[in-house]
């Protein structure tokens, strides 16, 4: 798109024609002190709450008060099956089959999960390779691994890095990495949308590569669940994980999505970690005898899941089917892109979004590098109003979603912007 104008009327023109725009009053939109509505950038952090949610959460207490144990038989929902509710619509989210995908955990404690059975080193092929600039935890989990394994975190772990002066990874560079490395490397870990840049991967293209030198291929879907078309089947990566409080807006610390491909639906022979949530459903509660594993993702888990959580979390299920995945997407495409035209508007040398222009190659997350900008400018924004995360050194990432940010916010956004860069 780049017949997109400038203009607060045109902002206004483009939120009358969006066929999603009722889907923002389903949402608490959070206020300032004098109530008026701020510019909230920050959906790939926390995702803001729809309204239903507390119905749905409030059922459940309900059944909990009134029926006690006899819940998980006997309530509305019943929770011995409650998972199961949110398999399918959580599976077109991310582009899987059902048997593909659960949700259990959290986000970090899955990528753990997932390493025990697909993190398999040799003394010849034991190194991970990970994106320089992987978010924080994901480096911790893989060195973790590296040395729970007995080997060096540091020497045991490749970079794929941006070249010097650039901010985001090249394929020729992977391609260069596996050509020398590749019969060592065990795994390779990448978060699907780099939490920095904002960059999207071709999973397909990095799985097919990384398969090609026999290497197991994951993803950190966290920044992308909700967010992109994963396509995480057709990938063919072995195993994914995300979260479900920055796009899936089920709220703080809410459970984890965990994706196994189906070609290892059926193995026995992978390592795993179990407990009586990966038994056999029919003769769980036998509570005797021997393992009898689950096939499919679900065979993955360990507990009895945390209801609560997963109620909210199919809230949020029931808006992305009601709204539709690919509708969003092509309303997330708009508004980033109207987004990227009003930045380049400003015509401003210190500014430069380090997100890639190819609307293939993000989500709705633009990262606007500001040189020799600080802190201070977040802070300014937060004054203006307009909520932002700031990550050092001098990049500010917004991420508008379809769901509930408009055009109008975008305006205004990069009109307080342009008011404090002068
Ligand atoms: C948000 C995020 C996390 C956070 O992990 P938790 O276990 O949910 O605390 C980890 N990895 C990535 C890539 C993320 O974006």
């Amino acid at each position: 798109m780049s017949n997109y104008k400038n203009g607060l009327e045109y902002a206004k023109t483009l939120d009358q024609n969006d066929k999603l725009s009722h889907f923002r009053d389903q949402f608490y939109i959070p206020k300032d002190n004098e109530g008026n509505e701020l510019i909230y950038m920050t959906g790939n952090s926390l995702g803001l709450q729809p309204k239903i949610t507390k119905d749905y959460i409030d059922q459940e207490l309900q059944d909990w008060a009134n029926l006690g144990v006899e819940g998980h038989t006997e309530g509305q929902n019943p929770w011995l099956h409650y998972h199961e509710y949110l398999t399918e619509a959580m599976a077109k989210v991310v582009g899987a089959n059902p048997l593909e995908v659960v949700v259990m955990n959290s986000l970090t404690a899955n990528l753990h999960l997932m390493m025990v059975s697909f993190y398999q080193p040799t003394p010849k092929r034991y190194k991970i390779l990970i994106e320089a600039d992987a978010f924080p935890s994901d480096k911790y989990a893989v060195e973790s691994q590296l040395r729970h394994h007995g080997y060096d975190d540091k020497e045991g772990l490749i970079l794929w890095k941006a070249r010097e002066g650039e901010e985001l990874v090249r394929y020729e560079d992977l391609e260069d990495i596996l050509k020398k490395h590749g019969h060592e490397i065990a795994l390779i870990m990448i978060g699907g949308v780099n939490y920095y840049t904002g960059q999207f991967f071709d999973l397909k293209r990095i799985t097919t590569l990384g398969h090609s030198y026999g290497c197991v291929v994951g993803f950190d879907c966290a920044h992308g669940a909700g967010n992109v078309k994963l396509d995480l089947h057709d990938s063919g990566a072995d195993f994914a994980v995300w979260c479900t409080y920055k796009y899936l807006n089920s709220g703080p610390g809410s459970l984890s999505g965990a994706f196994v491909h189906e070609r290892h639906a059926h193995r026995k022979d992978l390592n795993r970690f179990t407990g009586w949530w990966s038994h056999n459903k029919e003769t769980r509660f036998n509570m005797r005898g021997e393992f009898d594993q689950l096939p499919g993702a679900e065979g993955w888990q360990l507990s009895n899941p945390t209801i609560l959580s997963m109620a909210a979390i199919r809230a949020s299920m029931h808006i992305f089917e009601t709204a539709g995945f690919d509708t969003l997407c092509d309303k997330s495409k708009l508004l980033t892109g109207y987004f990227e035209f009003l930045i380049n508007e400003l015509n401003n040398e210190h500014i430069k979004i380090i997100t890639p222009n190819n609307p293939d190659e993000r989500g709705c997350q633009l990262s606007i590098q500001v040189k020799n900008a600080d802190k201070k400018l977040h802070q300014q924004l937060m004054e203006a109003g307009v909520i932002t995360d700031w990550r050092e050194p001098d990049v500010i990432r917004c991420a508008p979603v379809p769901l509930y940010n408009t055009f109008e916010d975008i305006y205004q956004l990069v009109e307080r912007l342009k008011k404090i860069l002068n």
